[in-house]
């Protein structure tokens, strides 16, 4: 099987297998605890939240660990919705994770307002500036990179026009860390990411908050994290998450991934030359350099595609993990201004630091057989 589903999961690396391995075997206290083996326990936490402020850009106590993005970006909405009560408003972009738009509309409704995306899946940030001028918003939402797509938002411009604005920013950056360098995350108000994005474990993921400041906690319990997140910390996976983000931080800073980007490229234009009524969704635009979102030429049944090319022994996505098995149009596309029958064909196929050129070359192929099963089907 050669996998093409990174944004969905990546393997985790031999790294993050060894820290998470070494602190299962060596630390066995909780890290609440007053003994020496609480001790342990707590040190590995303090270093892994160091090490990852120190990436982000930020002071250790303005992260806090959680089961993953989904429980980080539902913090802050839960948070957001306590303090600004009910008159509060957030601004929340048009493509965001589920886990961000439905929380958002959960807890505001229609206070939570629609910031548009143009036709290539890119956040209107004359839409932002022109609408902050006559309004203020508790909180504006806009994710760094979107997992369908790959297309790259200009958060740090976002940001600087909310700040300008004293509106605090918060991004969801699940599928940019571990993609493109952490510099400047930091500096946004909050920032959600989750290990298994970046060769970390599954179920283990971060929330960073603005300045060492208190966020009202989502789980109630004990008083964790600063009484901020309830619940034992779970010192293994949070030092897996760090092993795997160091990894990738050296990785991104020796540019590899650019030849990475060369190569899904060339798949890409390989692509267009072989199934020329296909497009790739977003090409104009900056994207992470290891997805391609393709709408395919043939039909309206993506789900086709996935199956077809898992039997072909290639791991590819109909957009999200999470509406995988649904087959419906996606609310990214649909977004963008595509229609459904032209979402219906989206097709995602995301690699990773462990995809070769020979990975790619493969695909290709497999893709190309596979239209031309389906065009004898049809
Ligand atoms: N945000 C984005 C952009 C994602 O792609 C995902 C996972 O697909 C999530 C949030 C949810 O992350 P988790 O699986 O850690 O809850």
């Amino acid at each position: 099987m050669i996998y093409f589903d990174y944004n969905a999961t990546a393997p985790v690396m031999r790294e993050a297998r060894e820290a998470w391995l070494h602190v299962t075997e060596k630390i066995d206290g909780n890290p609440s605890s007053m003994h020496q083996a609480g001790s342990r326990a707590a040190i590995a936490l303090a270093n892994a939240r160091e090490s990852l402020a120190a990436m982000l850009g930020c002071h250790p106590l303005d992260i806090v660990w959680t089961s993953g993005a989904t429980e980080a970006n539902n913090m802050v909405m839960h948070h957001f919705a306590k303090k600004l009560g009910a008159g509060g408003e957030v601004w929340v972009s048009a493509i965001e994770h589920p886990c961000v738009d439905d929380s958002s509309k959960h807890y505001f409704g229609k206070r939570a307002k629609t910031i548009p995306v143009t036709r290539d899946g890119v956040i209107d940030l004359d839409w932002l500036t022109m609408e902050l001028a006559d309004a203020r918003p508790g909180l504006v939402a806009i994710m760094a990179a979107n997992n369908e797509t790959g297309v790259i938002q200009p958060w740090r411009e976002a940001m600087a026009i909310c700040h300008s604005y004293k509106v605090p920013f918060f991004t969801d950056a699940v599928q940019y860390i571990g993609k493109m360098p952490c510099k400047g995350l930091g500096d946004c108000d909050y920032v959600s990411g989750a290990a298994h994005k970046f060769g970390g474990p599954r179920g283990v993921g971060f929330l960073k908050i603005p300045h060492r400041s208190h966020i009202t906690p989502l789980l109630l319990g004990g008083k964790q994290e600063g009484g901020r997140r309830a619940g034992t910390e779970n010192v293994a996976t949070i030092a897996a998450l760090v092993a795997a983000l160091e990894v990738r931080e050296k990785q991104i800073a020796r540019s590899e991934h650019l030849l990475r980007k060369l190569w899904r490229d060339n798949f890409e234009a390989a692509f267009l030359r072989a199934l020329p009524a296909a497009s790739i969704i977003g090409q104009n635009v900056p994207r992470l350099w290891n997805t391609v979102s393709a709408l395919m030429p043939d039909g309206d049944r993506k789900l086709q595609w996935v199956i077809r090319l898992d039997k072909a022994g290639f791991a590819v996505s109909t957009g999200s993990a999470c509406t995988t098995g649904k087959e419906e149009p996606s609310h990214v596309l649909s977004a963008m201004g595509y229609k459904s029958a032209h979402a219906m064909r989206a097709v995602r196929m995301s690699a990773g630091w462990e995809t070769t050129e020979a990975d790619w070359d493969a695909l290709l192929k497999a893709v190309v057989k596979v239209h031309g099963e389906m065009q004898q089907k049809a």
